[in-house]
């Protein structure tokens, strides 16, 4: 399949992401409780989410033919899952039914757009690539990876995706320690301003990103309403602003950031115009209530675009 981008026609690419899928359970609250406090929410939401699902749904409605690898339990909220990600045309034959509960996040979204979020795995942990997901990555235009699995699943998938020439990206949240054998298997790296300072230690955006691209060759690093910051090795460094909206919600906003980016630089734009693609998909995506639900269309991202 081609598209138009810009005057070119480009072939609709194809992404790979392994990751997480969760049921999204949001309450929405003036002032999230603090420890031994009850107070009551103003409205509930249950959405399907999870870094990786997320990152694939935002692929898929940016354009991109995507293969998801990962598991959900044998329950309610498994089937709901699996059918979300084949209502966004994505390649769910790869994610696995294992015995027991499906991943659960428990998001509280108080009055200004900011969340707290809890996320027990459940099936998640036993996600990782397996025999036969070698085809479902090979020729892809990029693996997405976060660190929702367990760290072994990807270390492995990060080795995968080297191993058969396929960009890796890893998202490095939540926050951990990141094994020198990951790292020496990505090719971009996409925090956010909070992991990157766990990573590195600095706060200041640009020395952090200068300590990350010690380790991998490209950081995308997003900043939130400060929009975000790319580089690669011995080059000048591209910031790109956000973009000025009311936020409503930014549960995933980073996921969206970082599956639009993905799809629009295996699109071939430069860093500078898939970081305004993407900040565009993110922009439309925290101006509404939702994770996945809230994400843009590539339609809407070209108009906002034009
Ligand atoms: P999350 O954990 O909520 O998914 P994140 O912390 O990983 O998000 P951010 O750095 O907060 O990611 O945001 C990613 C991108 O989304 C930013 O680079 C920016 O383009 C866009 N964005 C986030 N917040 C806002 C905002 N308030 N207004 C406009 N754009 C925003």
């Amino acid at each position: 399949m081609n598209r138009e981008v810009g005057n070119e026609v480009s072939a609709v690419p194809r992404l790979a992401v392994l990751g997480s899928v969760n049921m999204d359970l949001v309450a929405y609250v003036d002032t999230v409780p603090g420890g031994g406090e009850t107070v009551t929410g103003t409205d509930f939401r249950q959405v399907p989410g999870g870094k990786g699902a997320n990152q694939a749904v935002a692929a898929a409605r940016a354009g991109a033919e995507v293969a998801f690898l990962g598991a959900v339990g044998d329950d309610a909220f498994g089937a709901e899952l699996r059918a979300n990600l084949v209502s966004h045309r994505i390649d769910a034959s790869g994610l696995r039914t294992v015995p027991g509960v499906s991943g659960v996040a428990h998001i509280a979204v108080d009055g200004r757009g900011g969340n707290r979020i809890i996320v027990v795995p459940g099936a998640n942990a036993a996600a990782g690539a397996v025999d036969g997901d070698e085809a479902r990555v090979a020729g892809a235009a990029a693996l997405l990876l976060q660190l929702e699995l367990p760290m072994e699943a990807v270390v492995a998938g990060a080795r995968l995706g080297r191993g058969l020439g396929v960009p890796v990206y890893l998202t490095p949240a939540p926050a951990r320690d990141l094994p020198d054998e990951l790292l020496a298997n990505v090719d971009v790296l996409v925090p956010n301003q909070h992991e990157a300072a766990a990573i590195t230690g600095h706060t200041e955006p640009r020395a952090a990103l200068a300590a990350l691209l010690e380790w991998v060759p490209e950081v995308l690093l997003t900043l939130g309403e400060d929009g975000s910051l790319f580089g690669r090795r011995g080059e000048e460094p591209v910031h790109v602003p956000a973009r000025q909206v009311e936020a409503v919600d930014t549960t995933a906003a980073g996921d969206t950031f970082c599956g639009s980016f993905a799809v629009a630089r295996a699109e071939g734009r430069s860093a500078r115009e898939a970081m305004e693609f993407a900040a565009a998909a993110a922009a439309i995506s925290v101006g509404r209530h939702g994770a996945s639900s809230s994400m843009a269309s590539r339609d809407e991202v070209e108009a906002l675009l034009r």
